[in-house]
């Protein structure tokens, strides 16, 4: 027996979302972008490729959070940039909550919270959903390390509206996470909260909207006390070089961005549309895909159907998801031949 940390060798770890091998799947369970990162950022990418690499990269990515500065109108003091939102969500709970101390979120949302929670040894504390999508029993005062919310939620699309999220920072001891990984889709966004209320912290992601899966880039916003505090435990060259200009380029190209977002958005309406003619429920969406039901409520039955079409979305074998299926959008081609797929299937 090697001498694990006793709560590593008792927990699972995360399972990430299937990755197939041979690319002609349509490919619509992991909620990435269907279209192509700005030509900007390929360029950027391709000017830094050199001896340059030789070199460490900046460890403070100071032109990266000035890009980030002027987009969503923070000084770069209140800005870090991560290694995904991934590497954020972590550092919070590694900054928050020490061993034994309990972090919350919302299940559903995102699973990956507990998986750093036990990482760290920290208790996690689980709300669930009323039927009109607020947390069930949420306490006047909640006095643990960290609540997560993610808005949009993940996997069921809806958002929480704003004077919600200002209720629960008030009602919050400890700091509040929006993770806002799939905002850029949405109406609305609690960026403002940061300024407002001292315990807010917004996380995002260029994987989603600025269609940077694979460069693993996010930041968060936050005052700069709390940045602080995650920069001290950061990987000190957590962003490569290629990271770097990647994200100055992407987050510059704000009319590539505003384009894909919004086709990305009409196709959304378009493919619920579609969904609803053929009996399906429909969970109203503000995010890269939509949580839906066949007739049946069997989502493993049309999952395997799928499948088996060469379509691949995602199906949750949890009690409170697996009547559904949770089908990420991509373009209004491969969203058609879901459809078509799903008519076929019904
Ligand atoms: N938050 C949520 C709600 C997500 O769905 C994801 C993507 N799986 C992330 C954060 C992490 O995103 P990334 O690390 O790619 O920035």
């Amino acid at each position: 027996m090697i001498p694990l940390r006793r709560n590593i060798s008792e927990m699972k770890g995360y399972v990430p979302g299937f990755q197939p091998k041979e690319p002609d799947y349509i490919k619509l369970n992991t909620n990435e972008n269907p279209y192509p990162p700005s030509p900007a950022v390929i360029e950027a990418i391709r000017a830094e490729v050199g001896d340059g690499l030789r070199k460490y990269p900046d460890p403070a990515s100071r032109l990266a959070r000035e890009e980030a500065g002027r987009l969503y109108g923070f000084d770069p003091a209140w800005i870090i940039m991560a290694n995904g939102s991934d590497e954020v969500l972590n550092n919070l709970i590694r900054a928050f909550a020490g061993e034994g101390e309990e972090i919350a979120y919302i299940h559903p949302s995102y699973s990956y919270y507990v998986t750093l929670a036990e990482i760290q040894g920290a208790r996690v504390r689980i709300f669930g959903l009323t039927p009109d999508f607020r947390i069930d029993g949420l306490p006047e005062r909640y006095g643990g390390k960290l609540f997560f919310l993610t808005t949009p939620n993940a996997p069921l699309g809806f958002t929480f509206p704003l004077p919600f999220i200002v209720e629960l920072a008030t009602r919050c001891d400890g700091m509040l996470v929006v993770d806002e990984a799939y905002a850029d889709f949405a109406d609305s966004t609690a960026l403002d909260l940061v300024r407002s209320h001292d315990n807010v912290v917004v996380t995002r992601t260029l994987s989603k909207s600025y269609s940077l899966a694979g460069m693993r880039l996010g930041l968060a916003i936050a005052r700069p006390e709390v940045i602080a505090a995650l920069d001290k435990i950061r990987d000190h060259y957590n962003l490569d070089r290629l990271a770097q200009v990647a994200a100055v380029a992407a987050l510059h190209d704000q009319e590539y961005f505003r384009e894909c977002v919004a086709k990305i958005r009409e196709t959304r309406e378009w493919f619920c549309d579609g969904l609803r003619a053929i009996g399906y429920q429909v969970i109203p969406s503000e995010a890269n895909f939509v949580f839906a039901s066949p007739p049946d409520r069997n989502g493993g039955r049309v999952y395997e159907a799928l499948f088996s079409r060469k379509i691949l979305v995602r199906h949750f074998t949890d009690p409170l998801l697996s009547h559904g299926l949770r089908i990420s959008i991509g373009t209004r081609e491969e969203m058609a031949s879901t459809l078509a797929a799903l008519r076929e299937i019904s």
